[in-house]
């Protein structure tokens, strides 16, 4: 709001409470989606790894002007179009290694809680129902209206003094006008209406974010959040309307990251380069790690270029840190060790010499200078520190950061290898121990060691 640096404390002292604006699930989530959601994943975690609790609340806007045109389209209720595209970005969530938030609530679960909203923003005289039956924000009830987008005093004025009003969900800058609250039945709603004191409708699609965030996190919270397409209209009417409704501060730091560029163009259907990760895992050996990498490459106050040669890129980093990761825990000695779990790497004492890659994180989310310190913490741990507390540290500033790193290849065994695994796999359920037994030394001798799991045996060479 202020543009000023300022340090983010929880003002409870004990939990950071943060609102993401959710995803409209009309269609699969596009990569730019992905920058926003998982920079907030990033903020998230590098507030736990540094030792903070956080309570993250992300929607889901599972009703607005195209997600019922869309599900019409598609000849699907309204609710079963939006849960299929609603699991489609929980799926695409997970392969990026997203936390899930800790409330995930959705605009058609909260109606009641948005007409209550209405009605108190009417009581209190910021809005107006109009004659058929719609009710809208009457800015000019609300002096600082335009502030957190700085909004040109001119157009604010004509905002004021026309007569305007905005009915649609999304509109453009030059119409700074009354805005919808609640949106009169039409036609072409079809069955998707509630009722309400003022006849049938559904809520303006900036209604839902003031209301849930009210109703998880309260009339102030910690920080909010969303790609910064969304400062106008979107959150300056958040901020009208729950400070309005409810009295409170409403969110005490924004957080905007910058849109994703494709090949130097913005993203658009019409330019064919709006690419969703299901896309660009069709390039040969690509990964969501590798998207997702790519998307914390750059300062999130800056834009950032999105090109396949940026994938391969991130792939040879990834390969790297992959092959570090093995001399760490070789001098470790944790060798063959699952890394500590997110919840322990949250506890650490010490990063050891990747101690200075989390604080160029906690500087204004610095992941460009995070990832470098990453690396150059590499070079500096082959000659310093204590190799225990670096691996941990390695491990912890990867959990910060949400980075994954792809299994090592193991050698496909040869067919003679896998029939004597197979024989020794029988042995065992036979409970013949001492034919098992048998079979394994026949495996290490032709050099190859044999592991018992959940899901059967691993065959890794010697
Ligand atoms: P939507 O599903 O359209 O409500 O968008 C979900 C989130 O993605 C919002 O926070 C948008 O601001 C953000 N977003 C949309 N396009 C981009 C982009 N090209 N780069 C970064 N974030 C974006
Ligand atoms: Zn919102």
């Amino acid at each position: 709001m202020t543009r000023e640096m300022r340090e983010l404390q929880p003002a409870d002292g004990k939990v950071f409470g943060f609102y993401c604006c959710g995803p409209t699930v009309y269609g699969p989530a596009h990569i730019g989606n992905f920058r926003t959601f998982v920079l907030n994943d990033v903020f998230r975690r590098v507030m736990e790894v540094s030792g903070l609790r956080t309570r993250h609340v992300r929607n889901i806007t599972d009703v607005d002007d195209k997600t019922i045109r869309d599900s019409q389209a598609a000849g699907m209720s309204l609710s079963e179009f939006t849960r299929k595209w609603t699991e489609r970005f929980h799926r695409d969530c997970e392969a990026l290694n997203c936390l899930k938030p800790h409330i995930e609530p959705s605009a058609v679960e909260h109606i009641p809680e948005q007409i209550e909203m209405i009605e108190a923003l009417v009581e209190k005289g910021h809005a107006y129902s109009s004659d058929d039956g719609s009710v809208y924000f009457r800015i000019a009830s609300f002096p600082e209206y335009g502030k957190l987008a700085r909004l040109d005093q001119q157009e604010l004025e004509l905002g004021r003094t026309q007569d305007q009003r905005a009915n649609a969900d999304e509109y453009e800058k030059d119409s700074v006008s009354d805005f919808v609250l609640w949106k009169a039945r039409r036609p072409e709603d079809g069955e998707n209406y509630w009722e309400s004191p003022w006849g049938q409708g559904r809520p303006g699609w900036h209604l839902e974010c003031s209301a849930m965030s009210f109703k998880y996190l309260g009339e102030s919270f910690d920080l909010h959040s969303g790609g910064e397409d969304l400062k106008f209209p979107h959150h300056e009417n958040e901020i009208a309307q729950s400070r309005c409704a409810c009295g409170g501060h409403f969110a005490r730091a924004w957080f905007h990251p910058r849109f994703l560029m494709v090949d130097g163009e913005k993203m658009s259907k019409s330019l064919n380069n709006l690419h969703t990760l299901e896309d660009i895992e069709r390039d040969p050996g690509a990964t969501a790690m590798e998207v997702r990498y790519v998307l914390i490459s750059a300062h999130y106050r800056k834009q950032l270029n999105f090109t396949f040669d940026g994938l391969h890129a991130a792939r040879e980093a990834l390969g790297k840190l992959t092959r570090s990761e093995a001399l760490l825990a070789q001098a470790a000695g944790r060798e063959d060790e699952k890394p500590p779990s997110y919840r322990e790497l949250c506890r650490l004492e010490s990063l050891g010499v990747f101690a200075p890659a989390l604080t160029a994180l906690n500087e204004d989310l610095n992941t460009a200078e995070g990832l470098g310190q990453l690396f150059k913490g590499l070079r500096v741990a082959a000659v310093e520190g204590d190799p225990l507390v670096n691996w941990l540290g390695f491990h912890a500033v990867l959990a910060a950061l949400g980075l994954q790193l792809p299994e090592p290849e193991v050698p496909e065994a040869p067919s003679e290898v896998v029939a004597l695994a197979e024989k020794r796999q029988q042995a065992r359920i036979e409970k013949d121990w001492a034919g098992a037994d048998a079979f394994r030394d026949e495996l290490n001798k032709l050099g190859w060691s044999v592991k018992d799991g959940q899901n059967g045996y691993e065959l890794k060479p010697l």
